[in-house]
């Protein structure tokens, strides 16, 4: 069993180079025409290696390799193919090629399932006016029809809820899914880790922290007569990033934009709006760190009214024990690949496929914890690796009976 490097590299950037920008960047976002040139690509790529490809008609690209069961629930493996504006050649992308790759070394060394293998590319991960996940979300049957405007946002791209709907798959004739992704932080680079295994994604809790005081004359109000709401949002922001520390690792917490009424030089504002936005594996930590925090706000700054209005509450979500054995197993079964539990601080399709499939993450490192952005970089050494790792899984998994658990 072999990675055939070469092939893995040119692959990689016979989709990822679709959407390069003068910045050295990718932007392929869902629907987009690049987005259409890299399913072409894809696909031409994926008939030879002998796959069977069909597209669902909300852009979702399905590859598949027959096992020696054709009833047999199908092991699915693969990422998403949309980009962010200008961003790197791994996100997503990296997790489609490597799943290709497997299926080549499969052919190269004539190797039979049991199972069915499917790699998978899914549209539009990335946020868009859909949402995120929307291809994942489609397929598992997890849109909402009656979501608000549903119809005129999909008419934006050519598409109807009957699209949706034919677009949904019977995901219990899926055994288990596999998503090799870059890690997008800098846990597995600076801990000098191969690969990561991934045992749950992060949840994510918005607020809006609402502080009103009283809006009045720069120059002539003193000092000590002000109730200014920017010097309370400051302390407010200061107990954000000491509290985050006390909770630790995974725990995060972030005030991504702060807005000033009226927003003048010589006005005392009357009001401040603060984006915090939650991150961690632990729902019922967030919702204590956000009471915690609304107390000591409301208690230690009586001089202005703090308000805290949730905004997005996505709970975390825990991925499979057994998915997560047959990775720890191939990591075991390969020498020299040094691998760790971690969690995942951002939210990826398999966030949905856990819903309704057995689902498994791989992470493999990025260099300086950059993604999103032209600088995301894995190095070929490491992509190798993951590979073997996935490889192995999926073979692992092929293997997987419930009396078996390996
Ligand atoms: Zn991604």
């Amino acid at each position: 069993m072999q990675v055939n490097k070469k092939r893995l590299e040119e692959n990689l950037h016979r989709t990822g180079d679709i959407g390069r920008t003068p910045e050295g960047g990718y932007t392929r976002p869902g629907f987009s025409p690049e987005y259409k040139q890299a399913v072409r690509a894809l696909k031409s790529m994926m008939e030879e290696a002998g796959l069977t490809v069909t597209e669902d008609r909300i852009g979702n690209v399905i590859g598949r390799r027959e096992g020696r069961y054709p009833e047999a629930p199908v092991i699915m493996t693969g990422s998403h193919l949309d980009t962010v504006v200008n961003g790197g050649l791994f996100d997503g992308n990296l997790g489609i090629i490597a799943a290709l790759e497997t299926v080549h070394m499969m052919n190269d060394g004539q190797v039979e399932t049991d199972h069915p293998i499917e790699v998978v590319a899914f549209n539009a991960e990335e946020g868009s006016e859909m949402g995120g996940t929307f291809g994942s979300r489609v397929m598992t049957g997890r849109q909402d029809l009656n979501e608000k405007g549903l119809e005129e946002k999909l008419a934006h791209y050519q598409l109807s809820v009957e699209d949706i709907k034919s677009s949904v798959r019977d995901m219990s004739h899926v055994k288990a899914f596999v998503e090799l992704h870059i890690e997008q932080g800098a846990y597995l680079a600076s801990e000098g880790y191969d690969i990561g295994v991934v045992d749950g994604i992060v949840g994510i809790t918005r607020y809006q922290v609402r502080v009103s005081g009283e809006s009045n004359h720069a120059g002539t109000t003193p000092m000590k007569l002000r109730k200014d709401p920017v010097t309370a949002a400051a302390a407010i922001i200061k107990m954000i990033h000491e509290k985050a520390l006390e909770y630790g690792h995974p725990f995060v917490a972030t005030v991504g934009n702060i807005e000033v009424q009226p927003g003048m030089y010589n006005v005392i504002p009357s009001e401040v709006t603060l984006y915090l936005e939650m991150r961690d594996l632990e729902q019922a930590r967030v919702e204590q760190f956000a009471k915690e925090l609304e107390i000591s706000a409301k208690r230690e700054l009586s001089e202005v009214r703090v308000m805290f209005e949730l905004q997005v509450n996505k709970p975390s979500k825990m991925l499979s024990k057994s998915v997560m054995k047959a990775i720890e197993k191939a990591c075991i079964q390969e020498d020299g690949i040094s691998s760790v539990v971690m969690s995942s601080g951002a939210g990826h399709d398999s966030k949905e496929l856990i819903y309704k499939v057995p689902t498994g993450m791989i992470f493999v490192p990025s260099v300086g914890g950059i993604s999103h952005s032209p600088k995301e970089y894995t190095t070929a050494e490491q992509i190798e690796k993951g590979v073997r790792i996935l490889y192995r899984t999926l073979l692992c998994l092929d293997r997987q009976t419930e009396e078996n658990e390996v």
